[in-house]
């Protein structure tokens, strides 16, 4: 048997029911489709936007929430070209594409899955190819970031936040993270922020600028959205860029473009499922990533985990500001 748990309507988190399903057959797998018994299964913000409706779903069809996950292989389908898709029954292997991954067992394409190194565990793959992936491309991609400039990151005891603390220590980078509560605040700096700001009790612009004597930060990573972004702005050097990634507050609805014209800023919008459909992108940050965290340079900081029948639990912690680091939901044999 087989299970997934459905949203079968947008709303809070006690819409996410368990549904009980057939196994697929192997006979049903399509071309470089194999069938992946999923170990550990990643909860992200993104969930929550999908499930509440802030990002939009098909209302005729139910909705299977999450975006990354990490399994075994256990049934593989034909290759297209007849070479064989290089996938075999056993390898471990892990995935980050938008929602179908609050399951225990789901038939993937290939082209969308890494193998596990022998030394990533199934639960930091599922904690960290979103997230992890995020921290890549906001860091290489977004605003590549270069030794001595400095960093303000939103939401720094967060999955992507304490990730993405970890390799801006690691590339001499001056991080500046923000963070609600004092406890929040002490593990974001032992996860790589050089200064931290508690947001909920201090002004972060006044803080940044007498940070950076009144110079202002090269680049702004926001997530938090509507109660951060006009502050976010403030925070630039003249030329600085503004990456704004989530709105876990609520969407920036009143940005204007000559909100910029202050300090011809520039500003993007990037979403990490465009850059791992881009050509080569999933396989090349992946094993970046991935060396990162065998060597030790990067920890993967997993504080809460859920059984993946609990999820409705892990969205309301999250939601509720209660979580920290990476939340990750197993699955019982
Ligand atoms: P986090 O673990 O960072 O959780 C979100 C954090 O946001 C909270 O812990 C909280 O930290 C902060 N926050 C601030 N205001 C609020 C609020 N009103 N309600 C709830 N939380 C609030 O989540 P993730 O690591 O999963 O994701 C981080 C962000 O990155 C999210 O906004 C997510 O959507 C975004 N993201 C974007 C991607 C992209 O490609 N565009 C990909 C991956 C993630 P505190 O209490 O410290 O303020």
């Amino acid at each position: 048997m087989a299970y997934v748990i459905v949203a079968q309507t947008k709303g809070g988190p006690e819409v996410l029911q368990r549904v009980e399903l057939d196994l697929p057959e192997m006979s049903n797998l399509g071309a470089d489709e194999v069938l992946v018994r999923h170990t550990a299964v990643g909860v992200n913000f993104i969930d929550c936007y999908f499930r509440s409706g802030l990002y939009p779903w098909d209302k005729e069809k139910d909705l299977v929430l999450g975006s990354e996950a990490a399994g075994e292989i256990i049934a593989v389908g034909p290759s297209s070209d007849g070479q064989g898709s290089g996938f075999a029954v056993g390898d471990r292997v892990a995935y980050t594409i938008p929602n179908g991954a609050y399951a225990s067992h789901r038939v993937m394409t290939t082209k969308h899955l890494v193998k596990l190194p022998d030394g990533i565990a199934d639960e930091v793959a599922a904690a960290s190819m979103l997230k992890g992936l995020t921290a890549h491309y906001l860091l290489h991609k977004s605003f590549e970031v270069k030794p001595g400039q400095t960093v303000l990151f939103h939401a720094a005891a967060g999955g992507v936040g304490l990730i993405a603390g970890q390799w801006l220590k690691h590339k001499g980078v001056i991080a500046i993270g923000t963070a609600g509560g004092a406890e929040k605040c002490a593990l974001a700096a032992k996860n790589g922020y050089d200064h931290v700001i508690d947001y909920t009790s201090e002004d972060f612009v006044a803080r940044v600028k007498e940070i950076t004597g009144g110079a202002g930060v090269d680049v702004v990573y926001d997530s938090v959205g509507k109660d951060t972004y006009p502050g976010s702005l403030q925070c630039l050097k003249t030329f600085g860029t503004l990456v704004s990634f989530g709105q876990s507050s609520g969407p920036a609805l009143d940005f204007k473009l000559s909100d910029i014209a202050a300090g011809s800023y520039s500003v993007t919008r990037p979403v990490l499922f465009h850059f791992t459909n881009s050509e080569g992108y999933l396989e090349a940050a992946a094993a970046e990533l991935f060396a990162m965290l065998e060597s030790g340079k990067i920890k993967v900081v997993i504080n809460q985990s859920f059984q993946l029948d609990q999820v409705a639990d892990a969205h309301r912690a999250l939601e509720g500001r209660k979580t920290t680091g990476s939340t990750v939901l197993t699955l019982a044999m």
